[in-house]
C-alpha cells in the first residue's frame, strides 16, 4: 500500500507532461533554480497544480480514500501532518510525505528545501538524528541503482550523495540570502512609510494649528470660537445647562500703539493673551475676537462665577508689570460678561449672547474703563430653579456639612461627568411618572415649546421638589462622585456609602399617594 501510494503521489505531474507538455514546460524551466516549490509555480503560471490533477484522476478511478489522501498531502508541511496525527492512516500519510521529500532531494530541483523537509519529517516521525538521515541517504543512493535496473531506467544522471548535499546547501544559502534581501527591502519600505506618515501627521497638525489659532497671540481665532460657541449652545440646550461668555477689550490701545509703536502694541497683545490664558481652566476657550479684543467661552458657568472670574482677570492685567523695551506700559481691560440658559426652540442665542456680552463690555467702557459688568439673560423662575438645583446637589451637601472644600469637590467633579440622561427617563426610574404621563408631557411640549420639567410641573404631574431632585441627578451623578472621592483616596469605601445613603434619605422627596395638587388647585 505504501509503495503504491508513493508511486501514485506524483501521478498528476506525469498526466500534465503527457497532456499539456507545451504549457507545462515553462513551469519546469522556472522551477530549475530550485528556489521555489514546483506546485507553487504551477499555481502561479497555470492556475492549478499537479496535486489537484492527481486527486481528480485518483477520484475518477475511484481509488481507496487513504491513497487519495496521501497524494493530497504529499507536499504538506509538518504542522499539517501533525494535525492529522490521530487519523487512522497517519503513518501512511507521514511515509508518503517523507518519501516525496527524499524523492525530490534525489531527482527534483528543490534539493535544499527537500532536504530540510526530509530532516524535519524523519526526526519527528521516525526519531532520526542527522547522522541517521545521512546514512539513510547513502543507503538509498546505493539502492537507486538496483531499482533502476529493475525498472530498466538510466540512473546515471542522479548525482552521488556528496554532490547532492553540495547542491542542496548551495540552494539553501541562496534561499537564505534571498530571504535576507527581501526582509531588508521590506524593512526599508516600512521605514519610509513610517516616515511619510509622521511627516503627514505633523503637516496635518501644523495646518490644524494654523486653521484654528491666531498667529500673533497663539490663542484660538474667531472662526474656531464661533464654531465652538454654536456647538456649546447645542449641548447646553440638550442638557439644560447655562452658557456664558466674557468679552475683554484693552483700554486705550490706540494710544499704546501711538506712544510706544505698533511693535510694542503687538507685544502687549501677546502678554495679555498669555496672562489671561494662565488664569483659565483648560476647559475654557480663549480666543482673539478682533484687534485688541478677546473673548472667553466659560465651561460650566454660574452667574456668580463668571463675575468673579472677570474681576480676577481685570485685577491681574492691571497689576501685571508689562515691560517692553525697558519701559513699563500700563495696561487695563474693560470686561463684559453674559450668561444664558438656552430655550428649546431658540435659534439666535449665539448672537443674543454675544450682543449681551458686548453691551456689558460697553457698560464698563462708559463707566470709566478698567471695570467688569455682567448681564444675565436667565429669567427669574429659571434662576430660582437653577439655584435650588445647585443647593440640592450631593457635592453641595458634602460642602455644606464641612466635609470638603469647594476646590476639592470641583476637582472630583471634573472626573465624573454624568452620562447624558433625559429627565423623563429619570422620572420613570424614580417612579415619579408613568409611560402615559411622559407621553402626555412630550405632546404638550410639542405645542408649547416648554422644557420637559416646566411642562410636567404645570400639568401637575411632577412636584417642583421632585423636578429639582431629578435635575440635580441629571447634572451630577451622586454615586459616581462618591466613587471618585474613594478613588482619589479622600474617603474610604464604607464612609462613602454611608454618606450617599444619608444624602439620599435626607434629600429625596417623598412621594405622597394620590394626585398632586396643581398650583391652580392648591390656591
Ligand atoms: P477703548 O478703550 O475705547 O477700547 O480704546 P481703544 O483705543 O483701545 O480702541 P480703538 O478701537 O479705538 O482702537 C483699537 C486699536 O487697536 C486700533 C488698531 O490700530 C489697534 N490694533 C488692532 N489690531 C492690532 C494689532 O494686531 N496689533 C497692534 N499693534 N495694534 C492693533
Ligand atoms: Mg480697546
Ligand atoms: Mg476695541
Amino acid at each position: 500500500m505504501r509503495f503504491l501510494a508513493g508511486l501514485l503521489a506524483d501521478i498528476g505531474r506525469l498526466a500534465m507532461l503527457k497532456t499539456i507538455a507545451k504549457q507545462y514546460l515553462p513551469v519546469l524551466e522556472a522551477a530549475e533554480d530550485g528556489l521555489r516549490e514546483l506546485h507553487e509555480l504551477e499555481q502561479e503560471i497555470l492556475g492549478f497544480d499537479h496535486i489537484e490533477v492527481g486527486l481528480e484522476l485518483m477520484r475518477s478511478w475511484e481509488l481507496p480514500e487513504p491513497l487519495v489522501l496521501s497524494a493530497a498531502l504529499h507536499h504538506a508541511d509538518l504542522e499539517q501532518l501533525q494535525a492529522k496525527a490521530d487519523d487512522s492512516y497517519a503513518s501512511l500519510l507521514q511515509a508518503v510525505a517523507t518519501s516525496a521529500a527524499i524523492g525530490e532531494y534525489f531527482c527534483g530541483y528543490g534539493k535544499g528545501q527537500a532536504l530540510q523537509r526530509a530532516k524535519r519529517f524523519t526526526q519527528e516521525f521516525y526519531g532520526f538524528s542527522e547522522e541517521d538521515l545521512n546514512e539513510f541517504i547513502e543507503q538509498t543512493s546505493a539502492r537507486i541503482e538496483e531499482a533502476g535496473q529493475l525498472f530498466s531506467m538510466n540512473t546515471s544522471s542522479i548525482p552521488d550523495p556528496s554532490e547532492l548535499l553540495a547542491r542542496a546547501n548551495e540552494q539553501l544559502a541562496q534561499l537564505a540570502m534571498r530571504a535576507h534581501v527581501e526582509s531588508q527591502q521590506a524593512k526599508a519600505r516600512e521605514r519610509s512609510i513610517e516616515e511619510e506618515k509622521k511627516r503627514l501627521e505633523s503637516e496635518n497638525r501644523e495646518l490644524q494649528q494654523q486653521a484654528v489659532h491666531d498667529p500673533l497671540t497663539e490663542v484660538y481665532n474667531r472662526r474656531f470660537f464661533d464654531e465652538t460657541l454654536s456647538r456649546e449652545i447645542a449641548r447646553a440646550r440638550r442638557e439644560a445647562t447655562p452658557v456664558a461668555l466674557l468679552f475683554i477689550d484693552i483700554d486705550h490701545f490706540k494710544q499704546i500703539n501711538d506712544t510706544y509703536g505698533h511693535h510694542c502694541g503687538d507685544l502687549v497683545l501677546q502678554r495679555v493673551a498669555k496672562l489671561i490664558d494662565g488664569i483659565l481652566r483648560s476647559s475654557d476657550v480663549l480666543a482673539r475676537y478682533g484687534g485688541e479684543e478677546f473673548t472667553i467661552l466659560i465651561n460650566q458657568p454660574t452667574e456668580k462665577g463668571i463675575g468673579k472670574l472677570a474681576e480676577r482677570i481685570r485685577q491681574r492685567v492691571e497689576q501685571e508689570e508689562i515691560i517692553v523695551e525697558g519701559q513699563r506700559i500700563p495696561v487695563t481691560v474693560s470686561i463684559g460678561a453674559a450668561i444664558a440658559l438656552p430655550q428649546r426652540h431658540e435659534t439666535d442665542l449665539a448672537s443674543r449672547l454675544v450682543a449681551a456680552a458686548d453691551e456689558a463690555m460697553y457698560d464698563s467702557k462708559r463707566g470709566g474703563r478698567n471695570q467688569v459688568h455682567v448681564r444675565s439673560l436667565i429669567q427669574e423662575p429659571e434662576r430660582r430653579l437653577m439655584q435650588r438645583v445647585t443647593q440640592h446637589r450631593f457635592s453641595r451637601w458634602l460642602v455644606d456639612r464641612g466635609l470638603f472644600d469647594i476646590p476639592t469637590v470641583s476637582k472630583a467633579l471634573a472626573y465624573c461627568r454624568p452620562e447624558p440622561v433625559r429627565i423623563g427617563q429619570l422620572a420613570q426610574q424614580h417612579g415619579y411618572l408613568t409611560d402615559a404621563e411622559v407621553e402626555q408631557i412630550l405632546q404638550t411640549q410639542e405645542s408649547t415649546g416648554e422644557r420637559f420639567g416646566a411642562a410636567a410641573v404645570r400639568l401637575g404631574l411632577l412636584r417642583e421638589d421632585e423636578l429639582v431632585h431629578l435635575l440635580a441627578q441629571q447634572r451630577e451623578d451622586a454615586a459616581k462622585l462618591a466613587r471618585t472621592l474613594v478613588q482619589m483616596g479622600l474617603l474610604d469605601q464604607r464612609r462613602a456609602e454611608a454618606l450617599l445613603r444619608e444624602y439620599i434619605t435626607e434629600r429625596s422627596p417623598r412621594r405622597v399617594a394620590g394626585p398632586i395638587a396643581t398650583p391652580a388647585q392648591a390656591r
